[in-house]
């Protein structure tokens, strides 16, 4: 069999001129107004995969692939289950916590436990369901003894939560607490300054407000967290 050289069609500068006319119209069809050689848009690039018919972004399961039994960083010697995320792969709106409890680890399910269920509470007083959204973490492996993240672990697995975001495409992120705010922000945040107001990350609105595990420990921040969840609702006409 002829190879792809041999074959009298084939002409590498016609191919690799088409193909950089493919990335160029899907870089256009993705809102880019020029070419940006910054390290986000390096990632975003990294973001993508090629298939036979040209480059698209990656499914989530494609992302959970290349994550494998994960060993990027030492909490893999602590957890029972990765933690990767739950919901809907094309939601609107996405939750964005710390990580993995004791509950989550075990059921290798995120916000199951009782911070979990009042997140529920949260989602359906939304008037949505837990389907209809995305729900995931900033880590995705339990720190021991339900820890804070420690920079290693986080700058190891955000770069997953980067391409889960990417893929998910949502317009709203609500970020729970200020591992996910700091995170999402890019900078250290009081997360009692910069709830209810919107931020953004590349061109997603980012609501931060309390984590529900504050929020059973301070059940009086409860109705903080309401205005600003309305907030997202009045915006995405809810
Ligand atoms: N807390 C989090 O931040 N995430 C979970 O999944 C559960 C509790």
């Amino acid at each position: 069999m002829k190879n792809k050289a041999q074959r009298s069609s084939y002409n590498p500068i016609t191919d690799v001129t088409e193909e950089i006319i493919n990335i160029l119209k899907f870089m256009a069809r993705c809102g880019c107004k020029g070419y940006d050689p910054s390290e986000k848009t390096i990632q975003t690039l990294d973001g993508w995969t090629v298939t036979k018919s040209g480059y698209r972004l990656e499914s989530l399961n494609e992302i959970r692939n290349d994550l494998g039994d994960c060993r990027r960083c030492k909490l893999w010697q602590g957890r029972t289950n990765i933690v990767y995320g739950a919901g809907n792969p094309h939601a609107r709106l996405v939750f964005v916590g710390e990580g993995p409890g004791y509950e989550e680890d075990r059921q290798g399910e995120p916000f199951v436990g009782k911070a979990g269920q009042l997140l529920t509470k949260i989602i359906e007083a939304m008037k949505l369901s837990r389907d209809q959204v995305y729900i995931c973490n900033v880590i995705k492996c339990r720190p021991p003894g339900n820890r804070n993240p420690e920079p290693d672990e986080i700058k190891a697995c955000f770069p997953f939560l980067k391409r889960q975001l990417d893929s998910i495409s949502p317009e709203f992120i609500c970020a729970l607490g200020s591992v996910a705010a700091n995170s999402l922000l890019e900078k250290e945040v009081f997360i009692s300054r910069v709830r209810g107001r919107f931020f953004d990350y590349k061109g997603i609105r980012v609501m931060p407000t309390y984590h529900p595990a504050y929020l059973l420990r301070n059940p009086g921040k409860k109705r903080d967290v309401w205005e600003d969840v309305q907030k997202i609702m009045k915006i995405a006409d809810i």
